[in-house]
């Protein structure tokens, strides 16, 4: 059975990459009908923060992708954080270290350094070379009188190919020579990643693993383990790097990287969901927009591409606005009133129907304007009473124009004379007055939407109208009569 694993390290919040890899695993696994588990890698003890970890949970359920075992659901080869499993690791240790695999070392920060130096200035890679892999008892013993206390590194054997036959990369080979005794145990007891992971895939049955491609050069040092340990390694798929869309590592002026950042501006899950997907991942066919569902019935490892992936905001955005155009309109009003509270103009306590209604309107109102729901804020003078934002340049000039006046009076007049003012009275003013005062569509419509919003686009104006109310309209439009 297919068993694909998420083992994000909780030092900060789930970013981009990390769901993307997460996002592929949870596919994967509902598509073989395998097992998903997310446990946490969290041996860097001064980074790693309880908050992060639940952040990143959090942000796992917003996209919708569960886990069938690990933190949280529990089951049988817990526990699921890498804290809580040093008695396991300390098993293995101590394996490796009677078989030979591994062996104490007390060089000295100092000492590693310098070796460090001499390779560099020869031009040679700079890795361990194994002054501690034949201790006497004696020279033991005298590092310990000393204080020293010992890592445990992990014997690298010499004039060794490693192959990887990645899912996504193909064949990929390292040879052992370059890679130098790394460390697998701390001198505080703590296991390095290259370590610990290796234990927990191997002791929970990892069948695959799918990660970030910058993990790929420790692949080989894992894949050691494995051997020394007299097992076969899982299949590894390496995604590619997320680059922005000059070709640069992705950084926060590029977007937000964080997926929570997205969550707070009002993305809609199942877009990003869609969009994270098909960075890396090309479905079959021309279609773009996938429910999660249809994801997991199209996802394969075979069609992720191993040259990097674009973050393309402009692309989230685009696809974000199609799935708000299609969305249930209460559920956007839930996501759209803590921004309408924010603003103030719908109160922080006890929302009334009628605010609620009026909520549901606006959204609905403004919806094709919409990339994401924090959005709803940009268009709120268009609503809300005072004066609309002073029109420039050739808006101004429209506004200056000879029958400005006469289309203005003549647009309250007809609004006045409505017993009530929705989309469907305000809809049929418009061609009365172009009819009457024997005028162009746009020569009516422009100073209207100029004087009422300062601008030249935006929303429909029949929508703006019964929003905005006969009393802002008509101080607006009087307003704004030369
Ligand atoms: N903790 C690693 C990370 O967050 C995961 C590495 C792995 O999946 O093996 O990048």
């Amino acid at each position: 059975m297919l068993k694909v694993r998420f083992a994000p390290s909780p030092t900060g919040p789930l970013h981009i990459g990390g769901a993307r890899s997460a996002l592929f695993n949870y596919l994967l696994s509902r598509k073989e009908n395998g097992v998903f588990i997310v446990r946490s890698e969290d041996t860097d003890l001064e980074r790693s923060s309880r908050e992060s970890e639940h952040n990143i949970l959090e942000a796992l359920r917003w996209l919708n992708i569960q886990w069938d075992e690990g933190i949280e659901v529990g089951g049988d080869n817990g526990p699921y954080r890498q804290t809580e499993r040093l008695a396991l690791y300390h098993e293995y240790t101590d394996k490796l270290m009677a078989s030979g695999d591994a062996y104490h070392c007390y060089c000295s920060e100092e000492e590693l350094e310098q070796e460090r130096q001499e390779l560099i200035a020869k031009g040679d890679t700079p890795r361990y070379l194994g002054k501690c892999r034949h201790l006497t008892d004696e020279d033991r013993q005298k590092y310990e009188a000393a204080g020293r206390k010992p890592v445990v590194r992990f014997r690298v054997p010499e004039g060794q190919q490693i192959v990887i036959r990645d899912r996504v990369r193909g064949e990929v080979i390292f040879e052992s020579d370059g890679i130098g005794d790394y460390v697998i145990v701390k001198s505080d007891g703590i296991p390095t990643y290259n370590f610990a992971v290796v234990i927990d895939d191997m002791t929970m049955k990892v069948t695959h693993v799918i990660r970030g491609e910058e993990h790929l050069s420790n692949t080989p040092r894992q894949i050691l383990i494995y051997q020394a340990l007299g097992l076969t390694p899982p299949e590894f798929a390496h995604v590619s790097l997320i680059l922005n869309t000059e070709g640069k590592k992705m950084s926060k002026r590029d977007g937000d990287t964080a997926v929570i950042d997205y969550q707070g501006k009002g993305y809609l899950p199942e877009a990003v969901a869609n969009f994270i997907a098909l960075m890396g991942w090309s479905p079959a066919g021309e279609e773009e927009f996938f429910t999660l569902e249809e994801m997991i019935q199209a996802f394969s490892l075979d069609r992720v591409s191993k040259s990097p992936a674009v973050f393309d905001l402009n692309k989230l955005n685009y696809m974000n606005a199609h799935y708000i155009k299609k969305a249930d309109p209460e559920r956007l009003t839930d996501l759209a009133l803590p921004y309408l509270q924010e603003v103030g103009i719908i109160p922080r306590e006890e929302i009334s129907d009628t605010d609620r209604a009026w909520a549901t309107r606006y959204v609905q109102a403004i919806i094709n304007h919409l990339d994401y729901l924090a959005q709803v804020k940009d268009y709120i003078h268009y609503v809300r009473g005072g004066e609309a934002p002073a029109p420039e340049g050739e808006a101004l000039e429209i506004l200056q124009g000879e029958q400005v006046t006469s289309v203005l009076d003549l647009f309250v007049e007809k609004l006045k004379s409505l017993d009530e003012i929705t989309v469907d009275t305000v809809k049929p003013l418009f061609k009365q007055v172009t009819k009457e005062l024997k005028l162009g569509g746009k020569q009516v419509f422009m100073p209207i939407r100029i004087a009422l919003t300062g601008q030249m686009h935006g929303p429909e104006l029949y929508d703006i109208v019964p929003l905005l109310g006969l009393d802002n309209v008509m101080s607006r439009l009087e307003g704004s009569k030369k």
